[in-house]
């Protein structure tokens, strides 16, 4: 007797091939929150013992591609900057400039002591920046001398927590204290919305004094 040759099962995903016919409904901010925080590119670059952990988190105990990361060799690709390590004021200069090179929307994790206040060299590093903060603006910031690569993650899925809370297409909401659609002298508000400088009237000319009128005994 001759039997049927079995076959693999099909491989495939979770949820490949699951689901009917159905529609699905989110919104846009929904949508590119999930592809923005589940597809961040760091750039590849370190600067101190710290970077040391942060290349363990790339490897593959921990591996940092299940989040989606990828680590870009230029800042033009790089939509995430890790600051790992300490900052010299050589270097700030240059990690500044990388940063601005980075298209928006960008993000930074400072990672370990050094970059989020000085670290060791807080008190006699004179040559050590007191924090990337000074410099360029920080998401999320990862405490410890050096922080682990398990730290270094849950930094990084605190900042998928902040990217998935984005509002992308939508008016943010005004802050405290915004000085939004308040009156500032001197200042108006054009139809686009762009505030631009009112030019102060200019003051009105004097009138012209009248001709004295003679005085008596004044001869014609
Ligand atoms: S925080 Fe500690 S481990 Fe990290 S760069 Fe500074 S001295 Fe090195």
């Amino acid at each position: 007797m001759k039997l049927a040759p079995t076959l693999p099962p099909p491989v495939s995903g979770v949820i490949q091939n699951r689901f009917p016919d159905h529609v699905v409904f989110t919104t846009v901010d929904e949508v590119v929150n999930w592809a923005r925080k589940s597809s961040l590119w760091p750039m590849t670059f370190g600067l101190a013992c710290c970077a040391i952990e942060m290349m363990a988190a790339g490897g593959t105990r921990f591996d940092w591609d299940r989040f989606g990361m990828i680590p870009r060799a230029t800042p033009r690709q790089s939509d995430l900057m890790i600051v790992a390590g300490t900052v010299t004021l050589k270097m700030a200069s240059r990690v500044k400039r990388l940063f601005e090179q980075m298209p928006e929307p960008r993000y930074v994790i400072s990672m370990g002591s050094c970059a989020n206040n000085g670290g060791p060299y807080w008190r006699h590093g004179y040559h050590v920046l007191k924090g990337i903060d000074e410099i360029i603006p920080v998401d999320v910031y990862v405490p410890g001398c050096p922080p682990r690569p398990e730290a270094l993650l849950y930094g990084v899925m605190k900042l998928q927590e902040k990217l998935q809370e984005d509002r992308v297409l939508r008016k943010k909401p005004l802050a405290p204290g915004s000085l939004v659609d308040a009156h500032l002298d001197g200042v108006e508000r054009a139809p686009d919305g762009s505030l631009r400088i009112v030019e102060p009237a200019a003051a009105p000319k004097p009138e012209p004094a009248a001709p004295a009128a003679p005085s008596h005994g004044a001869k014609a």
